[in-house]
């Protein structure tokens, strides 16, 4: 390809919004150009190397034995009320109504799209096992769309679902996709972690994120350094510890009768150390939570005995619950853990309105005794003993709180956020942190799908079965991200040689004469070898198209200039130097250093 035949518009300043190197390089070099919040266009550069990432996907998928098919991104809405999740997942999907006034989803994921395609094809068992993927646009309501396409609106998923008569071939389908997953990763160059991950609104039983190292990752890693434990912190479970006095000492029962204290200027556990003299270990922070679509059984309990409830793709739940949630008062509640231990959609701190009306006392004062809605403890608080909380209205604390005489919690559940420093569940080391973004995530569902959607098959006994699936996903725009993330310097993108836009530019110090002679004769053989290249035949200062590579990030740059010849510079985006090459063995020598490249990362 020649410069002036395609599109080079490489900008010297980032917009304001790139904040990060990827989103910076991508809006610079020219790869992608934004046309709304979270809403971005591939130029040809860009969109070269997307399907590069795409074509690495499909080829490992297919490999793996997964069938490739292209479903429509617009679906019937109904679909998504057989599952239950057209009410769950409102604020995140795009819907629409057609002319006859029928609801229409905007594929956020496709879930009820695979299910509701089976189902019409799949009668015996005999079928099993197989997996479906498509690579598709993908449309969500991102609250906060940031760092370009790492987290657009419209963005590119690659999404697979297996279909299995029992838990073992789930299984083999589960770890199927797994070693995909590392090999496309690999042949990218990118090193990726596989960690623990929440179940969240999906449902179903494992879960793991592969997830790339990232400074600006947006997720937290806790990763035990004694074994192979690693989880996301939205999921991360550690030891609990003996809760301590404050003179460092196991807590002790005690038979005092519980006091109230008049606490007219203690709000937060800053203030309480304060004014009790006593360690946050000894306090019982009790904070009241909204929980929405929360599918536990709540009839036993007195607050939540006649409430009412939705029954939607064969769960129950009511749609709004209010839990006073306690933990020790050094530890913090996961929000995420909450919702997920509640077989909830989600969890969120109550409005100081909703605060005030369900506990009985403003934030700060909220306290487990005596109070309405039920009580969540957190597995922190089980033996704590003689401790100081919220006296359920406003300006008073109590102490010598017993729990279990004072109190009984509804269910005691682990919903703390565990840190650096925590111990490891599994083996008892202590956890280190890792910031990083999750490309890929594999999910067993089971039958949360197949069951609320009705999808059965004739097994070997000639009894009507519900399939187990998995489901898996790729984001693929922020695949290609988090490569620049993880390949570049501050002079721009350095392409890892599978996915460069193009593998090599030629570039003539002025595009005439004898320079343009042997640029054009290097440019035709390397074609003619089978290399994407570039012939910059701008008219344009040598240092523009200098710096222009650079920033764009071709893997090899090729110089012809007047004073070199008849040699020619040839330089690897990564290395600092050129040499000195005779111009008519440039080419053969630069095509090998591609497949060598090429075949190193692929293999
Ligand atoms: P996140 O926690 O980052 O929001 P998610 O859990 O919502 O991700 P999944 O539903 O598992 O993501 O989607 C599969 C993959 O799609 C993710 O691993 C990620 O690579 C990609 N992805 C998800 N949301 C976006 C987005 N807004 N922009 C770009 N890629 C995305
Ligand atoms: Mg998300």
């Amino acid at each position: 390809m020649k410069a002036t035949k395609t599109i080079i518009s490489t900008l010297r300043e980032a917009p304001n919004d790139a904040v990060i190197a990827s989103h910076q390089l991508m809006m610079r070099s020219g790869l992608i150009r934004k046309l709304g919040n979270g809403l971005y266009a591939y130029m040809p550069f860009g969109f070269r190397s997307l399907m590069k990432v795409e074509k690495i996907i499909r080829e490992e998928l297919d490999n793996a034995g997964l069938l490739e098919i292209k479903p429509t991104v617009i679906v019937p809405g109904d679909l998504w009320k057989e599952s239950g999740r057209w009410d769950k997942m409102a604020g995140e999907m795009l819907t629409a109504q057609n002319r006859q006034g029928q609801d229409m989803v905007v594929s956020p994921t496709a879930e009820e799209a695979f299910t509701a395609i089976v189902r019409d094809g799949l009668s015996s068992y005999k079928q099993l096992p197989f997996t479906l993927y498509q690579i598709n646009t993908k449309y969500r309501d991102e609250i906060r769309p940031r760092y370009g396409v790492m987290r657009g609106r419209e963005f590119t998923m690659m999404d697979a679902y297996s279909f299995d008569k029992d838990q073992a071939d789930l299984d083999a389908s589960y770890d199927n996709v797994a070693a995909a997953y590392r090999r496309i990763f690999k042949r990218m160059g990118l090193t990726t972690i596989s960690v623990k991950a929440d179940t969240g609104s999906m449902g179903g039983s494992g879960s793991e994120e592969f997830m790339v190292e990232s400074e600006v990752g947006d997720d937290t890693l806790l990763l035990c350094p004694d074994c192979d434990y690693a989880a996301n912190v939205e999921k991360a479970a550690c030891k609990t510890e003996v809760p301590l006095d404050s003179n460092g000492q196991p807590q002790k029962k005690t038979d005092a009768a519980i006091e109230e204290v008049a606490t007219p200027n203690v709000f937060s556990i800053e203030d309480m150390e304060k004014f009790f003299g006593e360690k946050p270990t000894t306090f019982l922070k009790a904070l009241v939570y909204k929980v929405y679509n929360c599918a536990v059984d709540l009839s036993g309990t007195e607050f939540y005995k006649n409430a009412q409830t939705v029954t939607e793709g064969g769960q129950t739940y009511i749609p709004e619950t209010f839990f006073c949630v306690l933990i020790r008062g050094d530890l913090d509640v996961n929000e995420t853990k909450l919702a997920a231990e509640l077989k909830a959609s989600g969890a969120e701190l109550a409005s100081d309105e909703d605060v005030l009306k369900y506990s009985g006392a403003p934030h700060g004062f909220v306290g487990p005794v005596g109070i309405k809605i039920p009580v969540i403890a957190d597995k922190s608080t089980v033996d704590m003993h003689d401790c100081i909380a919220g006296a359920g209205k406003a300006g008073f604390h109590i102490k010598h709180v017993e729990p279990g005489r004072d109190f009984t919690p509804f269910m005691t559940l682990d919903v703390r956020t565990c840190k650096e420093g925590d111990a490891c569940p599994e083996c008892g080391g202590k956890f280190y942190m890792k910031k990083g973004n999750e490309l890929g995530h594999i999910f067993k569902l089971g039958t949360k799908y197949t069951k609320s959607m009705n999808v059965t098959y004739l097994g070997e006994s000639g009894k009507p079965v519900t399939p187990l699936m998995g489901c898996y996903g790729i984001g693929v725009d922020r695949t290609l991200a988090s490569i620049i993330e993880g390949h570049h310097d501050d002079k721009g993108i350095i392409w890892p040689m599978t996915v460069a836009p193009y593998q090599l530019a030629v570039i003539p110090v002025q595009y005439k004469d004898k320079m343009k002679e042997v640029a054009d004769k290097i440019y035709e053989d390397l074609k003619a070898d089978g290399i994407e290249v570039i012939l910059d035949d701008r008219n344009e200062r040598p240092g523009v198209k200098f710096t222009d590579s650079e920033l764009i990030g071709y893997p090899i740059r090729i110089v012809v200039g007047d004073k070199n010849l008849p040699n020619v510079e040839m330089k690897l985006r990564q290395d600092a130097e050129a040499t000195l090459v005779p111009a008519d063995e440039v080419a053969k020598k630069a095509a090998d250093i591609v497949r060598e490249e090429l075949k190193k990362l692929n293999a």
